[in-house]
């Protein structure tokens, strides 16, 4: 899909060049016919040129312009020798700074050579990305290279959607981009559950950010604004650059949406058994506390630690099996258990970040299956992980609100103006938002 934007901006780009220099465009299929017989044509540049003209000829009219797509194992240089250009030539075009991005050319890249008599070039156009675009021009001293960007359009696209399968599938249905599915996980995972708490007919609302050149979309910007309504209970966030053009999400009212911890160390896992202080133990079949949070995941699923800290365990424990504890601050800790295996890059000791993989779900120790046992401990004393009240966030800083509002309000109205039109969801955020 890439490629076929990326070939379309590249041959629209082909005649607009085309016409400004006033010489005739010749397609790769039109260059069939345009072979002449009288012109003579070395046997490297029948060889490649042997990919687009199926005229067994080898004679070439002059002068002859290729859009040569890069195979694999070639370079710039290996390209150059099949159409005789010399190194000269090579290094001319090259050695510039502008010029230098052509030294690691990607196989499906488009080159275009404008090759005037043998060995002479007299351009090259080469489609770095769909913004940019270098053109090396020969001129008396060898050759002139500058890159040239597309102006690119910004555009604010709004995608809803309800869940009825998962939230993947019903947000691609919806149409949301792939990277923005995630980031939306990302966005609320400290207030819904993805993995235990999402419902049927729970909604969503994402406005983000299209970058467009000529009409075409060129790439996905990021969620400027977003709601989820999750049994019934509506969250919103709201993207703000700080002072130090850092984006972070908040909610309309100013609060920061990252809290201290993650709700969940799995993603898209089942809880499969609650905390519960008397619960029979499904292997030694005695009343025996479950202190903890069970996830059901598949053997190998990435566990993340739930916040910022310190690996202060990891090793193996009797019913645990394989197991990690992490110390938050002074207070928390956080522990991991029935791992099948332990993140390469880290040991007892090692500071993690939130969110960071530290193990693999398994079944080792004192388990019926594959699932991940959580626990969250304050002060050493076990808590139960989904209903214990977690530490707050950082806000928008008092003298920062007025910028924030100011800021937010457009994408705020984008939210209300669509979910107005979807009278299931439940605006009171926004109402009070509004109001304020
Ligand atoms: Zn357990």
């Amino acid at each position: 899909m890439k490629n076929r934007i990326y070939q379309s901006l590249f041959l629209g780009l082909t005649s607009a060049i085309a016409a400004s220099a006033s010489y005739a465009l010749i397609s790769p299929r039109m260059t069939e016919s345009a072979i002449s017989v009288n012109t003579i044509v070395t046997p490297s540049i029948y060889d490649a040129a042997a990919d687009f003209l199926s005229d067994t000829t080898p004679q070439i009219q002059y002068p002859l312009i290729v859009d040569y797509q890069v195979k694999s194992g070639e370079s710039l240089s290996s390209i150059f020798s099949k159409f005789d250009l010399s190194k000269t030539t090579l290094n001319d075009i090259t050695a510039s700074e502008a010029g230098h991005s052509l030294v690691d050319l990607d196989v499906g890249d488009m080159v275009q050579l404008k090759i005037t008599a043998p060995g002479e070039l007299e351009h090259l156009v080469y489609k770095k990305n769909p913004i940019d675009t270098l053109i090396a021009t020969r001129s008396e001293t060898g050759y002139d290279v500058q890159i040239i960007s597309a102006p690119i359009d910004k555009e604010i696209a709004t995608v809803q959607g309800t869940i009825s399968d998962s939230l993947f599938l019903d947000a691609k249905r919806a149409g949301l981009p792939d990277k923005l599915i995630m980031k939306l996980v990302d966005i609320f995972a400290w207030d819904i559950d993805f993995a235990e708490n999402l419902k049927d007919g729970d909604q969503f609302t994402v406005v983000y950010e299209k970058f467009l050149v000529e009409g075409k979309q060129v790439y996905t910007g990021d969620i400027v604004a977003t709601e989820f309504t999750n049994k019934g209970k509506t969250f919103a966030a709201i993207r703000y650059k700080d002072e130090d053009g850092n984006s972070t999400y908040y909610t309309p009212q100013g609060k920061g949406m990252k809290k201290t911890f993650l709700s969940s160390p799995v993603d898209f896992a089942r809880v499969s058994s609650l905390f519960n202080m008397h619960r029979r133990h499904p292997i030694l079949n005695t009343i025996r506390a479950h202190k903890g949070v069970d996830y059901a995941a598949a053997i190998g699923t990435s566990v993340k630690t739930v916040g910022n800290g310190k690996i202060i365990f990891r090793g193996t424990q009797n019913g645990y099996g394989n197991v990690i504890i992490v110390q938050h601050g002074e207070k928390y800790t956080t522990l991991y258990g029935h791992l099948s295996g332990f993140a390469d890059s880290q040991a007892v000791g090692s500071e993690v970040s939130q969110g960071d993989v530290i193990g693999y779900v398994g079944q080792s120790g004192l388990a019926t299956g594959p699932h991940l046992h959580y626990e969250f401990r304050i002060d050493g004393v076990h808590q139960d992980p989904l209903a214990v009240n977690l530490p707050e966030s950082f806000a928008v800083s008092e003298k920062f609100l007025a910028d924030f509002k100011a800021q937010t309000q457009p994408f705020i109205d984008k939210l209300n103006q669509a979910t107005a039109a979807t009278p299931d969801i439940k605006v009171d955020t926004l109402v009070a938002q509004k109001k304020s």
